[in-house]
């Protein structure tokens, strides 16, 4: 497997800055658009349907087929939005190429704009991000300089220019529709679907959205074939991914690997395994909104349909480790207030179920939930997940459900104990329990 979106990371470390144009070029940056400038743009979707690259926001879904979706004869302008506010729990690989190597979006996103026919492109950052956007804005600033961007790029007739915007926050904004209202100056509420935005988008023009990964592998499809492309992945995937580990493991992190890398593979060889003493209980596969995988599921290779298959979803792609050293209730409470903090209010729902959901878990923990609390989440859930605006709720209980499942016995001993007995099965989990003042049914 080559290293494509993480190539050009040690560079940071080895000279204390990011590339520069000049540095980038003469490590063959932009070459990709030689071969994509005068080809056929029908082609190269038709190409990028071939190749397998699906959106790695967190959907999976076809980039190729996404952007066939926009007609031939689209009104002007067009637009490219790429999605870069990665504000979900557990994920934080966008981060790494917008703060390491910003002239790969920069490529990507004129790779991408001239396949579409774009006429202006839009990086939508997260605001926690702003020096990695004064980075971007740097690389842009360079590519308009050398004639990368701007009129006329290289004497192909093609004309773009990109803009970086800074969110106002919100991890809302990620959904492709909450952020076209906050690009617009508007609260970032989702908007009703249809219209999709390849139709009516961005000031009600045709738009693509994509997630800036997904805009990172284009010009390497391009460039070196759909065959490569398929060849770096294993185990039914295609490409690479950056994938994510965070939790106690001995080395969370980023990690360039095929599409198709187990799990397990993940977890032990390239985050190290747990703490030292510490025991897996359960891990989310692809961030905080994801359905939890148990340690028998280890072998399972990290594709969007090998993970469907068994109940969850890849999403990011970002694994977060549950240990034995916390109570899965108390995990899977955090996860919700989250979510409750983070939605938009628009339907009620979400608005008013997360919290309960909320408050029913704290009766867990304070001792005062009955048997009739516990059955009520689990219809609170089968409530909330199919009737809400967007997919911001249905995401919220996923894991909700799953640890109903998973972990009924705990649901029951906490019950029967009124609060928390939760007690880790091993010595080192323990140790960090007291630690973290825990243990003896006190959260
Ligand atoms: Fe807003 Fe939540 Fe409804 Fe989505 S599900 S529209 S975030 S209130």
């Amino acid at each position: 497997m080559e290293k494509v979106l993480s190539r050009n990371f040690h560079y940071l470390e080895e000279h204390g800055e990011v590339m520069s144009l000049e540095a980038y070029r003469a490590a063959g940056g932009y070459d990709s658009l030689n071969s994509i400038f005068g080809r056929d743009r029908e082609e190269m979707v038709q190409s990028l349907r071939a190749s397998g690259l699906r959106g790695c926001g967190g959907a999976g879904f076809s980039t190729g087929l996404k952007w066939s979706f926009l007609a031939k004869d689209a009104p002007r302008p067009v637009y490219l939005v790429v999605n870069l506010d990665e504000s979900e729990p557990g994920s934080c690989k966008d981060r790494q190429v917008l703060y390491r190597d910003p002239h790969t979006i920069v490529e990507g996103v004129i790779a991408s704009s001239y396949i579409i026919g774009a006429d202006k492109a839009f990086v939508f950052i997260r605001g926690e991000y702003k020096v990695g956007a004064a980075k971007l804005e740097k690389a842009v600033q360079e590519a308009r300089d050398a004639g990368l961007l701007g009129d006329d790029i290289l004497g192909s007739g093609f004309s773009l220019d990109i803009d970086v915007h800074l969110s106002a926050g919100r991890y809302i904004c990620g959904e492709e529709t909450a952020l076209l209202n906050a690009l617009e100056g508007y609260r970032a509420n989702p908007r009703s679907k249809p219209p999709f935005p390849a139709v009516k988008g961005l000031w009600g023009q045709p738009t693509i959205v994509n997630n800036m990964e997904t805009v990172c592998h284009v010009p390497f499809v391009m460039h070196k074939g759909v065959e490569w492309f398929q060849n770096q992945g294993m185990n039914g995937g295609t490409g690479t991914h950056l994938f994510q580990v965070s939790g106690p493991v001995k080395n969370p992190g980023v990690f360039e690997l095929p599409m198709g890398v187990t799990a397990r593979e993940l977890i032990y060889d390239h985050a190290g395994g747990l703490l030292d003493g510490r025991e897996l209980v359960a891990f989310q596969p692809g961030g905080s909104s994801t359905p939890f995988m148990t340690p028998d599921q280890l072998d399972t290779p990290m594709t969007f349909d090998a993970v469907a298959k068994i109940g969850s979803r890849l999403g990011t792609g970002g694994i977060i480790i549950m240990d034995d050293s916390i109570c899965p209730l108390k995990y899977t409470r955090n996860l919700i207030e989250f979510y409750a903090r983070e939605s938009c209010g628009f339907c009620t729902p979400c608005r008013d179920g997360l919290p309960y959901l909320v408050h029913l878990f704290d009766k867990f923990e304070q001792g005062t939930a009955t048997e009739a609390d516990h059955k009520t989440i689990l219809e609170l859930c089968g409530l909330i997940g199919p009737n809400t605006h967007c997919a911001l709720a249905p995401g919220a209980v996923m894991p909700v459900q799953s640890a109903l499942t998973l972990f009924d016995d705990e649901f029951k001993k906490h019950i029967a104990a009124k609060g928390c007995s939760y007690a880790p099965t091993s010595a080192a989990g323990a140790v960090n329990v007291a630690a973290a003042g825990v243990a003896g049914g006190h959260h």
